[in-house]
């Protein structure tokens, strides 16, 4: 694989804390990508904002406006990782599909293949720019906009299960799994959405556990051990 777009979750960026960032989760990522840019991997990201804010479960307030709220979250997130994986040494720009002002790029195809033409990786920050969407959703767009080779899904579980492994002790992982069969079962890997788009637009997924150690590199290696979906 030459051009990956990997999606984060926003849990998954607060390690144990669950909210906000944890800065040695966020290096162990920024390290790892590292070795696949110098090794000439193309790499895109996509950073969830659960970590601060959710605008499906935010209660009183206007959907569209919780919205917005979560779509700037991930902008928070993509700066943030877009400056530690610059301290760890790599090129970064982050564009979103509405204007920041200085503080971001606004999305462009072009645009986000000249940055990687010139070895940056780039964050794809504020989802889609449209509310009642995910970042699995605006994720699964971006990898098919940008022809990626496949979607890197690094989540706070290790894979795709039969069922919920934190409800049941005997729910059993898949090595291999096609998107239809995801959508049929209803095992929401990503949203429906998300889920539809990739089979339209044959985008396969590797899925698997941000907390183990090394888990992006052997995801790209052959090493794998989480759940490959397949299209
Ligand atoms: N969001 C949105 N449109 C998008 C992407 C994200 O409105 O295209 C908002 C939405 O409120 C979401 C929040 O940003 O809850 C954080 O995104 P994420 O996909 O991490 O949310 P989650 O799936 O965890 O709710």
């Amino acid at each position: 694989m030459k051009r990956v777009l990997l999606k984060l979750s926003g849990e998954a960026l607060a390690g144990d804390k669950k909210s906000g960032f944890d800065e040695a989760t966020c290096m162990g990522v920024a390290r790892q990508v590292k070795q696949l840019v110098d090794d000439g991997v193309q790499v895109a990201i996509v950073t969830g904002g659960g970590n601060f804010w959710r605008g499906r479960t935010s209660g009183t307030i206007d959907r569209v406006k919780a919205d917005q709220i979560g779509m700037l979250a991930t902008v928070m997130n993509c700066i943030y990782v877009s400056d530690i994986f610059r301290y760890a040494g790599m090129k970064t720009e982050v564009f979103t599909p509405f204007v920041c002002g200085a503080f971001t790029t606004l999305f462009s195809k072009d645009a986000a293949l000249d940055a990687l033409g010139e070895g940056k990786v780039i964050f794809f920050a504020g989802g889609t720019g449209h509310p009642y969407f995910s970042t699995d959703t605006g994720a699964v767009l971006r990898a098919i906009e940008i022809e990626a080779d496949a979607m890197l899904l690094a989540k706070a579980i290790d894979g795709i299960y039969d069922s919920d492994p934190k409800v049941n002790p005997a729910a059993k992982k898949y090595d291999e799994i096609s998107i239809q069969e995801v959508i049929d079962k209803k095992l929401m890997a990503v949203d429906l959405t998300a889920s539809i788009l990739c089979l339209e637009h044959k985008m396969p997924m590797l899925v698997f556990g941000l907390n183990k150690e090394n888990s992006i590199v052997e995801t790209m290696s052959g090493t794998f051990t989480g759940t490959k979906v397949t299209v």
